[in-house]
């Protein structure tokens, strides 16, 4: 390549925005409803939102109570084949519908139950699709089966940095070591051993990773939610998300009433493992309704927010976030690509930098010139809570949606704008749609992994470098 098609083909590849990905922000912000258009909204500004596999591997070793699989999941062989290809062809709508770049957990049963090598594979087919993939699982997996996916046979690395979701509470029975939990403090020694086997993982093959720590809140362990993120913070975890429980899912694992942990309730919990209190408005993915996030990063004990809701000043630095850098996808941008494009934006908007150095010294003061220098290290973890929908709900708001209606009944009304609003999408490849997570696990699920069940019949497996299946409880 001569030095002019380098140089244009550097020009190119270090252009802020991609238009496709804007082209897609903008259909997603026409396509919300009005009542989610505040300010903070990051839906249409700066991506569009994440995404789920489903219908690949329903099947688990653990048994959750609540569970969001439907009663046929446990029945269902976990077959590498069958997940690679239903993964590409559900990336391929998501790529074709929402753009080039968003992140996407690979999801269903246990990830863990995939062969190293199939699971491997399968991340590979999510980049190549622009996905960042996150594999959600139980965590009860040894060192052994992480190397085997980050490493290729012949040793060497296929992955530079790895995304996990786990979930841990005590309402998960069967977990090694600690079969029934009889309280969250006694899970933290198995949520340190998850997050110390990324570390181990860094250190011994420089592969690095974002660890997202996932929680079922019932009113049973309500009260259990600020210990463990006062326990917990400092063990690797990027991420703290809260699900306060909904009947979804198997109804045979339907165990309290559940809509006593209001999300009031739990956020407040959330803020008291905090120590502060945490405002979701400042940054807003979908309807509040069913997502609460909170963005910003420990020094210390003390956790502070990147932007403070209560001072314009910061509000105005959110605006202008979104103003300069919302159309430059971070998602999956390798650092120094991210680097340059952001320099680009820099270059024709220097403004920026003035107002980048007054947020810095304002944030500074905030926190404290001496607890920085003495703590010397900063950590970015978020707060989220998401509430799903009752399959009650669900189905008649999802029907009525099918044909065109808005209910009159305030309660369908809210479920409609909220799956209008959905944050968390999954693909139907077979007839071109996309269906919002709760509309999957309420209405869809049962008849998939019935057919599912046909398709993929149980059979003795060995998956290798994972411990034998052992038997399930439902
Ligand atoms: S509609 Fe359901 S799946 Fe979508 S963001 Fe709301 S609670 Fe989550």
């Amino acid at each position: 390549m001569g030095l002019m098609a380098t140089l244009r083909a550097v020009e190119r590849a270090t252009r802020p925005a991609d238009p496709e990905f804007v082209e897609a922000m903008e259909r997603r912000w026409a396509e919300l409803p009005e009542v989610v258009k505040t300010p903070g909204q990051i839906l249409g500004r700066h991506g569009v939102g994440c995404e789920g596999t489903h219908g690949v591997f329903p099947k688990c070793n653990l048994a959750c109570t609540p569970c969001y699989h439907s009663r046929d999941a446990n029945r269902v062989r976990v077959d590498g084949p069958h997940t690679r290809e239903q993964v590409a062809a559900q990336m391929g709508l998501l790529r074709k519908l929402r753009g080039p770049r968003a992140h996407t957990q690979l999801i269903g049963g246990e990830v863990s139950l995939l062969a190293p090598d199939d699971h491997a594979a399968t991340l590979a087919v999510m980049r190549e699709m622009g996905r960042e993939p996150m594999s959600f699982t139980h965590g009860d997996f040894d060192q052994e089966y992480l190397t085997a996916l980050a490493l290729g046979p012949d040793g060497r690395r296929r992955f530079e940095r790895l995304s996990f979701a786990a979930h841990f509470d005590k309402f998960m029975y069967g977990r090694r070591g600690i079969e029934r939990p009889p309280s969250e403090q006694a899970l933290n020694p198995y949520r340190r051993r998850f997050a110390d086997m990324f570390a181990t993982l860094r250190r011994e093959h420089g592969v690095r990773s974002f660890l997202a720590h996932n929680m079922t809140v019932t009113p049973g362990n309500l009260d259990e939610g600020a210990g463990v993120i006062r326990d917990c913070h400092a063990m690797g975890y990027g991420m703290f998300s809260f699900q306060p429980a909904a009947f979804i899912g198997d109804e045979r694992r339907w165990k309290e009433h559940y809509r006593d942990a209001t999300p009031d309730a739990v956020w407040a919990e959330i803020e008291r493992g905090a120590g502060t209190a945490l405002d979701y408005h400042v940054f807003e993915n979908g309807d509040v309704r069913c997502n609460r996030t909170a963005y910003g990063f420990y020094v210390g004990e003390r956790w502070h927010p990147f932007l403070d809701g209560q001072d314009p000043r910061d509000l105005a630095v959110r605006d202008a976030f979104f103003r300069y850098f919302g159309k430059a996808s971070f998602t999956g941008t390798p650092p120094m690509l991210l680097a340059a494009k952001l320099a680009r934006v820099i270059a024709r908007h220097p403004v920026t930098v003035a107002i980048a150095l007054r947020w810095l010294a304002r944030t500074v003061r905030r926190v404290g010139v001496s607890d920085l220098l003495r703590r010397r290290q900063v950590r970015s973890v978020t707060f989220v809570m998401h509430q799903f929908m009752d399959a009650a709900d669900v189905a008649p708001a999802w029907e009525l949606m099918q044909s065109g209606e808005t209910s009159t009944d305030p309660k369908l009304r809210e479920t409609q704008e909220r799956l209008a609003a959905c944050h968390y999408a999954m693909a139907h490849p077979e007839d071109g749609t996309l269906v919002p997570a709760c509309v999957q696990h309420s209405v869809l699920d049962p008849a998939e992994n019935a057919a599912l069940r046909t398709l993929l019949p149980i059979v003795e497996v060995r998956t290798g470098h994972h411990p034998p299946i052992r038997p399930t409880r439902s």
